[in-house]
């Protein structure tokens, strides 16, 4: 057996307006990593803020070398910060956690350790039981249920984007291009050995959720429409339903010549229901037919990787 090797680590904040938290969620976090003994860097992704949070962060990283700060040229949103800051990284393995404290950095030991052991991702999971009940809270539970019924890829309901992950894992990540990214979908859909950590959720140190309804909405609707092409297949099933009555309402209706009762029939009610069930069922499988085509072209353009290799599997067995 090998020796367990030190990973080194990037750690990767995306931080927008946060200037007045992020000095506590930077001392918290040293004295969580004081005993890491490795070489680490913390990347802070400075989301287009507009206050102050640069010259905090400035300061930080005069009196640190290991801080390094990515600049955006203006607000892109959560998921393209910690994109930005994956791609900045060169770390053996990288760690992303919110710059607000609702992120425990005292797991980020345990989480290195999982890495270490093996484990290519370590997702964290939110454990809100504890937690009154709220709009928020239902909301999140409910766009879970319809993700996993909708998509082939299965999310961990209160999955964070509080996550280590291992080079192999990064670059898989790093082969998905697509622009509407949905970072807790992405980490599922490219697979490897994962394993799955609950914590308890804090509150916000200070300050106010830089998510508002809008950008949860956008998040959500990114998170469905880019995981699942169920809304398209809609068109092609509804058609196919009304050709089906079409064709039970010619069935109903030869009953009638059948038993010689076509005296109960009104005038005109057959040829007129056949006509509108027919004629409303090919448009609607023509609008599917579209619906495909253009979920294969969807596809395409996301230009998501066919395959990804697990890396490593065939060193070993050499
Ligand atoms: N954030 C960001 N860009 C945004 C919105 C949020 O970089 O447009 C950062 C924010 O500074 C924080 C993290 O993403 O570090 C999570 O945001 P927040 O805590 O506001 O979300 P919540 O915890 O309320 O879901
Ligand atoms: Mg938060």
């Amino acid at each position: 057996m090998v020796g367990k090797k030190k990973l080194s680590i990037d750690l990767v904040i995306p931080v927008y307006n946060e200037a007045e938290v992020i000095g506590h969620t930077h001392t918290r976090l040293l004295s969580a990593i004081t005993n890491l003994n490795r070489e680490l860097c913390i990347i802070y992704v400075n989301d287009g803020s507009t206050d102050n949070t640069l010259h905090v962060l400035e300061e930080l990283s005069t009196k640190d070398k290991r801080v390094k700060i990515l600049s955006l040229s203006r607000n892109f949103g959560h998921q393209a910060a910690l994109t930005a800051g994956m791609d900045a990284a060169t770390g053996e393995a990288v760690i992303t956690l919110d710059g607000d404290g609702q992120h425990p950095p005292e797991m980020i030991p345990q989480m290195i350790d999982l890495l270490e052991q093996g484990y290519d991702i370590v997702q964290t999971q939110r454990m809100d039981e504890a937690v009154p009940a709220s709009f928020k809270k239902w909301a999140s539970a409910t766009f879970y249920r319809l993700m996993n019924i909708l998509s082939g890829t299965q999310v961990v309901p209160g999955s964070a984007d509080f996550r280590a992950l291992s080079r192999d894992a990064v670059n898989a990540l790093k082969s998905m291009p697509e622009y509407h990214r949905f970072l807790r979908g992405m980490v599922s859909w490219i697979g490897y050995k994962s394993v799955i950590l609950p914590y308890q959720p804090a509150d916000r140190i200070l300050g106010q959720t830089k998510y508002s309804f809008r950008k949860r909405l956008r998040l959500a609707m990114d998170a469905i429409f880019s995981f699942s092409l169920v809304p398209l297949y809609i068109g092609i099933s509804l058609g196919a339903l009304m050709i089906c009555l079409a064709l039970l309402e010619m069935l109903y209706v030869l009953s009638f010549w059948v038993t010689g009762q076509t005296s109960n029939l009104a005038p005109g009610w057959s040829s007129l229901m056949f006509v509108v069930l027919i004629v409303g069922g090919l448009l609607m499988a023509m609008v599917g037919f579209i619906g495909i085509y253009v979920g294969f072209i969807f596809q395409e353009v996301k230009r998501r990787p066919v395959y990804l290799i697990k890396k490593g599997e065939h060193n070993e067995g050499g």
